[in-house]
């Protein structure tokens, strides 16, 4: 498997891995959803901002497993990053 196949099929697991979650999709569309990595307790200053918490999912999944090459998915680690995700105007 290529590099770009393997970090794809990673990067769908790692969001299939969410859909299983309770996901809101009844949000406040004037609200938008900020993560930065900093929160979430490392020494990456990466952030992003999105409209929905799916699309904030979709960046993070993304750029954890490129920069961070995070393989695996614990439910604690959805739960700490459900929890850094902070809701601003
Ligand atoms: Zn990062």
């Amino acid at each position: 498997m290529s590099a770009g196949k393997f970090l794809r099929k990673k990067y769908l697991d790692f969001w299939a891995s969410f859909s299983i979650m309770d996901v809101e999709i009844s949000e406040d569309r004037h609200m938008a959803k900020l993560f930065s990595c900093r929160d979430f307790g490392g020494e990456c200053n990466w952030k992003c901002r999105a409209k929905t918490k799916e699309e904030i999912l979709m960046k993070i999944a993304k750029h954890g497993i490129v920069k961070h090459n995070m393989r695996e998915m614990s439910e604690t680690m959805k739960e700490k990053i459900m929890a850094t995700i902070r809701d601003v105007k």
